[in-house]
């Protein structure tokens, strides 16, 4: 990675640096300061700050009368130094001709590489810029040895970076470095040749032979005139290869397609692009800058316009005037290339390296296109780095390492800033063990933390949370701010989530996650309204400059209008909310179809569920399919966001071990692309066919949550199996007649109950996952109605029923039974409905006895410490525990012993209950148990009634199952 702001300081061997053409100008007016950038290397707290290139960095802040502009961030301060001199020369918009007079030494220097290019000793250099030197030696007649002006401006690093030093537009107009490549050229007019009108250079005097010989090019044995690379000489004639290029049309009714470029042995690459282009020969190219990695050969051709010549030359004799060309602008090479393209252009990948004299080549298909295009978007990216174009999504949060899957969110967003010219992302980090260790200078960040939870307060209410998680923290935690600059150092956004973490570097993924997610939803549609982007900049936790992020982000708009033209008018609906995929109205699933055994495994949130899965496309009533994309293992975190919502839903559905199929509507064209190997026929398919996706997808496997893996690897029986104990245990003993299940999740107690001989007669559930209540609707139903009755012959059951709804909502149906059962249920919800629900329960639905469990929050450090052990997987699951404060990724809080047992106390006194406490899963000592017990009494009031008020009106819940063993089955799914 480069640091930012690098290349615009590479060349400072000159004299007149700008912070020298500052001093002219500005004398003792100009004042810099330079500032380390982070108060921790100051106040001796390293580890406090992160920052991605190292602990010791510069920034510089310079004042001038009338401006003041602050420098990136630096390794050197010398380099912060000059990068803020720049800065304001560009602001001040220093004349580059008087900039150029001032600096005769640059172009000096300037000259003297043109010169050197042209020597003997470049010629058997390995360079880029030097094998189309010897490449030009072969061509034919009138252009032997002649060299186009545009691979000198872009294949020479060194010469494009004194044209910048000479002239910063050059910066953002590379195209400019021709213009001083011409002139430099006209100072040498007796050593090279330049002809008027046209774009190339040529040596006088011929090389030397041996010089030729040196550099590994011979006399073609057959032909004089000829000269071929000794590499590719064997046979004595030329060889041919067919290299795969794609043509992008800059009329945008032009579909984008493949070409083939005929490159011969003996011949000059450019002038295959040239003719390709319907030009005469590479002289009459421009070349873009690299395309994705600075190493990359992957470039745009296309035709220099006459237009633009003829400001070349009077940018040559004028030398004031800025030349720009036009000509019509291509849209959708100039989103890929970040730098204006006009006309059709060719993307390739050709050139030559400094490894090798041979030419380099690498295929680019149509379908690579496609890549490059999503890939300049947040969730393309990521679509990318998991292989799965159209089953992933950008997930929504960031868990755990272990729980994340593709590229991490820190790399995405660096690419990201790269492949957008954007100056690398500056993360720092707080500690909150250093905030509470106390130190003088700490102060100011200990105070930011508590802002930061008053904040949380005001958002939603539930203060305690937010200070017992805080308090709860052993180990300390981080939170991490990012922000993001321009290439010039503009602010662009800022993110600083609240969030905190065990993990450094997972406060920096989360941070960089949500960078990730707002941006995205200005990529799915530029045109979308500032208020929209603010809403989700708020909800994000990010601060963004409107102009600069504008300004970064200009080429987007163009492309957005590229693809809203490349799929038929009005079809590509972009959705503003972050969870969409990609919303076409009535994009839905069709023809859903399940099939195979009912293994009783499915995924439920926060697991990780595997599949395979396969999607073709096909044509509706026709017998075509054709295969885009599929993979035999694809692993996710369920309820993450991390994949397609459609294709979630439909696993949601399933058990391990079935398989599903059903289609949807066509997403966005360039997807399909970026899938299929061949994009002519899914092309000419498309156009001629009513088509859809097709989803195939098995269910593999389901790893369950940290805390049911931990439960059953460390109690045995596991530890839910033991609250269901002490729950029936209780239930036989109260004698009850009538009982019901708060939260009753898939019916694990309901359904145990009826193993044993009981008193109760009637029995309910309540929960509001619909999937665990029809799981447990199939589980009560088959058993209940199982012909041999065994099970239930020794029960009095009368009826059992599942309701959907909220136990905090009240509903009169479940008023005064004779005992209630909330089983690891609160935690789920926030604190204050755990408040409510509690207060519901005594107060209203009055159970003689309610029993509630809760997980003890002081017993995960022993299921910590015992989940450490030798296997990978578990080590996977260290990791993860050390991030997860608590056993599951659903837990809303975990309580310790006094926790629970204020809440309780407050609840039983204030109801008119007795409470006890006690648990199970470990022998009560110190920690206490692992899950903890507390088992509420209603005191005996005589004969207490119920407020007339809460009468048979208040029926909140919604029947989803009902049994009773007079019609002994009826079934309301
Ligand atoms: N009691 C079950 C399930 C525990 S999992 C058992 O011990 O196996 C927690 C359950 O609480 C989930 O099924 C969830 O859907 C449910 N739940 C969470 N908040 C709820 C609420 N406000 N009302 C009803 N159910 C709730
Ligand atoms: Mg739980």
């Amino acid at each position: 990675m480069e640091t930012e702001g690098a290349s615009s300081v590479t060349v400072r061997k000159t004299t007149c640096s700008p912070k020298a053409i500052i001093h002219q100008k500005f004398g003792s007016n100009a004042c810099y300061k330079t500032e380390e950038v982070h108060e921790s290397a100051q106040n001796g707290c390293p580890g406090l700050a992160f920052v991605q290139k190292g602990p010791c960095l510069y920034r510089c802040t310079l004042q001038l009368p009338e401006i003041t502009v602050v420098s990136g961030i630096f390794k050197k301060k010398k380099d912060a130094e000059q990068s803020a001199a720049e800065l304001a020369l560009e602001k001040l918009n220093i004349d580059p001709a008087a900039k150029s007079s001032s600096l005769p030494e640059t172009w000096d220097d300037l000259v003297s590489r043109v010169k050197y290019l042209f020597s003997d000793e470049f010629l058997s250099s390995l360079h880029p810029l030097s094998g189309h030197f010897r490449a030009a030696l072969q061509r034919e007649g009138h252009l032997s040895g002649l060299i186009p002006a545009c691979a000198i401006a872009v294949f020479d690093v060194t010469l494009g970076n004194l044209c910048k030093s000479i002239d910063p537009k050059v910066e953002s107009n590379p195209f400019l470095i021709i213009s001083h490549v011409m002139r430099a050229a006209a100072r040498l007019s007796g050593f090279i040749a330049s002809s008027e009108g046209e774009l190339w250079i040529r040596r006088k005097n011929p090389y030397p032979p041996e010089i030729i010989e040196l550099s590994s090019i011979q006399q073609n044995p057959n032909n004089p005139e000829i000269i071929v690379s000794s590499s590719i000489q064997q046979s004595g004639f030329p060889e041919i290869f067919m290299v795969e290029a794609v043509s992008i049309p800059c009329s945008l009714e032009k579909t984008v397609e493949r070409v083939i470029l005929n490159l011969t042995s003996s011949g000059y690459f450019l002038d295959v692009i040239a003719k390709q282009l319907g030009l005469l020969e590479a002289a009459d190219l421009m070349i873009s800058r690299p395309i994705g990695k600075a190493s990359s050969e992957t470039r745009m051709y296309f035709a220099a316009p006459k237009k633009y010549l003829l400001d070349i030359y009077s940018d040559l004799l004028n030398p004031k005037e800025v030349c720009s060309f036009g000509g019509t602008l291509n849209a959708r090479a100039s989103y890929l290339s970040g730098q204006d393209i006009y006309g059709d252009a060719i993307l390739a990948t050709i050139g030559y390296t400094w490894r090798s004299k041979d030419l380099f080549y690498e295929e680019v298909s149509v379908k690579s296109y496609y890549r490059m295009l999503i890939g300049k978007t947040p969730r393309g990216l990521y679509r990318l780095s998991r292989g799965a174009i159209l089953a992933a999504e950008l997930p929504l949060a960031f868990s755990t390492n272990a729980k994340w899957k593709g590229s991490f969110p820190r790399e995405m967003l660096c690419t990201f800033c790269r492949q957008h010219r954007l100056s690398q992302p500056i993360f720092s980090t707080l500690s909150s063990l250093e905030e509470s260790s106390g130190s003088s200078q700490s102060h100011k960040k200990l105070r930011v933390t508590e802002l930061a939870v008053k904040d949380t307060q005001h958002a939603n209410g539930c203060a305690v949370a937010t200070v017992a998680k805080e308090s709860m923290e052993s180990g300390g935690s981080f939170r991490c701010e990012v922000k993001v600059f321009s290439k010039f150092q503009d602010l662009i956004l800022e993110c600083s989530p609240k969030d905190s973490f065990k993990k450094q570097s997972d406060a920096i993924q989360n941070s960089s996650l949500k960078v990730l997610l707002w941006l995205d939803v200005y990529f799915r549609d530029p045109n979308v309204p500032l208020e929209t982007l603010k809403a989700s900049a708020d909800g994000l936790d990010i601060r963004f400059e409107a102009p600069n992020f504008i300004e970064a982000f200009m080429l987007c708009q163009p492309l957005h209008n590229v693809l809203h033209n490349e799929i038929e008018e009005g079809k590509l609906v972009y959705a503003n909310s972050v969870n969409v995929p990609y919303a076409l109205p009535g994009h839905e699933i069709r023809s859903l179809n399940i099939e195979g055994p009912d293994s009783g495994v499915s995924p439920s949130n926060g697991s990780l569920s595997c599949v395979s899965y396969s999607v073709s496309l096909v044509a509706e009533g026709e017998h075509i399919k054709e295969l885009l994309e599929s993979s035999d293992d694809f692993e996710f975190e369920i309820a993450s966001g991390a994949v397609n919502p459609h294709l979630e839903s439909v696993l949601m559905q399933m058990y391990v071990g079935q398989s599903a199929c059903f289609s949807m509507d066509l997403p966005p064209r360039e997807l399909i692309f970026a899938a299929a190997d061949d994009s002519a026929r899914m092309l000419s398919i498309l156009s001629s066919k009513t088509c859809c996706l097709e989803y195939t997808i098995t269910l593999l496997r389901v790893t369950e949550p940290l805390e049911d893996r931990m439960e059953q690897a460390l109690f045995s029986p596991p530890l839910s199996k033991q609250r269901v104990e002490y729950a029936v245990q209780s239930i036989k003993e109260s004698c009850a007649t009538t009982l019901v299940d708060f939260g009753c999740g898939s019916g694990s107690l309901l359904d145990s109950l009826l193993n044993y001989p009981t008193s109760l007669e009637k029995i309910a559930g309540i929960d509001l996952s619909q999937k665990s209540l029809t799981r447990a609707a199939k589980i009560l139903n088959s058993k209940l109605n199982s012909n041999s009755d065994a099970d239930i012959s020794c029960t009095a059951l009368k009826s059992a029923i599942l309701y959907d709804g909220s136990v905090t909502n009240f509903d009169s149906r479940l008023c005064g039974f004779d005992i209630g059962t909330c089983l690891e249920v609160i935690e789920h919800m926030q604190e204050d409905q755990a408040h409510l629900f509690g207060n519901v329960a005594l107060s209203y639905f009055r159970p003689k006895i309610l029993i509630v469990s809760t997980p003890n929050y002081e017993y995960n450090v022993i299921l910590q410490k015992a989940t450490l052990s030798t296997s990978e997987d578990e080590l996977d699951e260290r990791s993860e525990s050390q991030s997860c404060k608590f056993r599951n990724h659903d837990h809303k809080f975990e309580w310790t012993r006094a926790q629970f047992n204020s809440w309780a106390t407050e609840l039983a006194t204030r109801h008119n209950y007795s409470v006890e406490f006690s648990g199970v899963g470990g022998s009560g000592d110190e920690p206490g148990f692992a899950s903890q017990i507390a088992v509420f009494r209603r005191r005996t009031v005589p004969q207490e009634d119920y407020p007339e008020d809460l009468s048979d009106s208040e029926q909140h819940y919604q029947v989803i199952w009902e049994w009773s063993s007079s019609d002994r089955s009826r079934s309301a799914l």
